[in-house]
C-alpha cells in the first residue's frame, strides 16, 4: 500500500468546530472534529493543531498573519496544510495569507462548512474530504474549498449565507472539482512558484472599503482622509462609474493628493471594471486612481492592506496592482 501523505490540520474555529451554547452555535477546539478525523486517518496521516478558536466575525488582521506564520513554520514536515475556517470571513483570510505567502510551496487549503460537524446533515465531511484532497495533490498554492469545488483563495467570494454551494471562484475557473473521476485539477489554474517560500506578513489595516450609492456625498473622503486611513478600495458602479458631477470628484482628489491609494472596482461580482470606457471613469484616471480591474473585493482589499504593510507609496502600489502575484487578477 502507498505511504499514507502526511496533512496538517490548523483548526481555527467558525462552524465547522461549533456545537450549541448558550447563547448560539460557539466554535470548540478540535475534540469536536475527532470522529470526522478518524475516518479521514484511513486515508492520511494527520497532525492537529489548534491555532485559535473563534467565530470568523472576530478573525482580524492580526490573526491573518497568526495563521499564516504557522503555516510558514510547519510546512516543511508536511505534504500539505488544510485550514478549517468559519466562512463568514474565511476569503479575506485565503486572500490575505495567499499575499503572506509567496510562491507557497505545499497546498494550502482553506475549508469549513455551513453546518456543524456535529449535526448528522451536516456538509462539514464532504468539505474536509474535499480539502484534504486537494492537500495531498502536491499542487502548491493557497485554495478554498467547498462543495466538491476547489478554487484560488484570492478569487473566492462567500456567495450564500446558508446554501451549501457558499463560495464562487470569481472571474477564474476552479482549480479542481471533484466529479465521477475523483479530484480532477485544472493545472492552469494551479499557481506557479518562482523562487522560495517567503512569510511576508506585514499588513497595514488602516485602509477602508466604501460601496458607492447614488448621492454618496463627497465628504466621506475628508473625513477619512483625517481619521488616517492610507488607503480606499471603492466599489463602484457597473464598469467602475463613480458620481463627477456636483463636486462629486472633490473628495477623491483629495484623498489622492493626499497620498492615499484609492482602488476602484466594481460592485458586480463577476466581470472586470474599465475605467478607460466612459469619460466618468477616464476622469479617475487622470486623477490617479488604481484601477481593481478583476480582482474581487476581497482580494483588492487585502493586496492594498499587504502593499501599505510592506511600506509601498502609491506609486509603487500603482505598479504593483499592474501585476498578477498569485493569479488574483487578470492582466
Ligand atoms: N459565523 C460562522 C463563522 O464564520 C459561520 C460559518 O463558519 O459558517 O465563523
Amino acid at each position: 500500500m502507498a505511504l499514507k501523505k502526511h496533512i496538517l490540520l490548523l483548526t481555527t474555529g467558525g462552524t465547522i468546530a461549533s456545537m450549541p451554547g448558550t447563547g448560539g452555535l460557539e466554535p470548540h477546539r478540535s475534540g469536536v472534529m475527532e470522529r470526522e478525523l478518524q475516518q479521514l486517518r484511513t486515508y492520511y496521516d494527520i497532525t492537529v493543531e489548534d491555532v485559535m478558536c473563534l467565530d470568523s466575525s472576530n478573525i482580524r488582521p492580526e490573526e491573518w498573519q497568526q495563521i499564516a506564520r504557522e503555516i510558514f513554520r510547519r510546512r516543511g514536515d508536511f505534504d500539505g496544510v488544510v485550514v478549517s475556517h468559519g466562512t463568514d470571513t474565511m476569503a479575506y483570510t485565503a486572500s490575505a495569507v495567499t499575499f503572506m505567502l509567496p510562491d507557497m510551496d505545499v497546498p494550502v487549503v482553506f475549508t469549513g462548512s455551513q453546518l456543524p460537524l456535529a449535526d448528522v446533515l451536516s456538509d462539514g465531511p464532504d468539505n474536509l474530504r474535499t480539502a484534504f484532497a486537494m492537500a495531498a495533490s502536491g499542487r502548491p498554492g493557497v485554495f478554498l474549498a467547498f462543495d466538491r469545488k476547489v478554487m484560488l483563495g484570492c478569487r473566492a467570494v462567500k456567495v450564500r449565507a446558508t446554501g451549501f454551494s457558499a463560495f464562487e471562484s470569481v472571474n477564474a475557473r476552479y482549480a479542481a472539482r471533484v466529479t465521477g473521476l475523483g479530484l480532477v485539477i485544472d493545472e492552469r489554474q494551479i499557481p506557479r512558484v518562482k523562487g522560495p517560500a517567503r512569510l511576508v506578513e506585514e499588513i497595514c489595516d488602516d485602509v477602508f472599503l466604501l460601496k458607492l450609492t447614488p448621492g454618496l456625498s463627497p465628504r466621506i473622503f475628508g473625513a477619512l482622509v483625517d481619521m488616517g486611513y492610507r488607503g480606499i478600495v471603492i466599489e463602484a458602479f457597473g464598469l467602475g462609474g463613480i458620481n463627477v458631477l456636483n463636486e462629486g470628484l472633490s473628495g477623491i482628489r483629495a484623498a489622492v493628493e493626499a497620498g492615499i491609494s484609492v482602488v476602484v472596482t466594481t460592485q458586480c461580482l463577476y466581470d472586470s471594471s474599465d475605467l478607460r470606457v466612459y469619460q466618468v471613469g477616464n476622469r479617475l484616471l487622470e486623477l490617479g486612481v488604481i484601477q481593481g480591474r478583476d480582482m474581487t473585493t476581497e482580494a483588492a482589499m487585502t493586496k492594498l492592506m499587504w502593499a501599505l504593510g510592506q511600506g509601498m507609496g502609491p506609486k509603487e502600489i500603482r505598479k504593483l496592482f499592474m501585476i498578477d502575484l498569485a493569479g488574483e487578477v487578470t492582466v
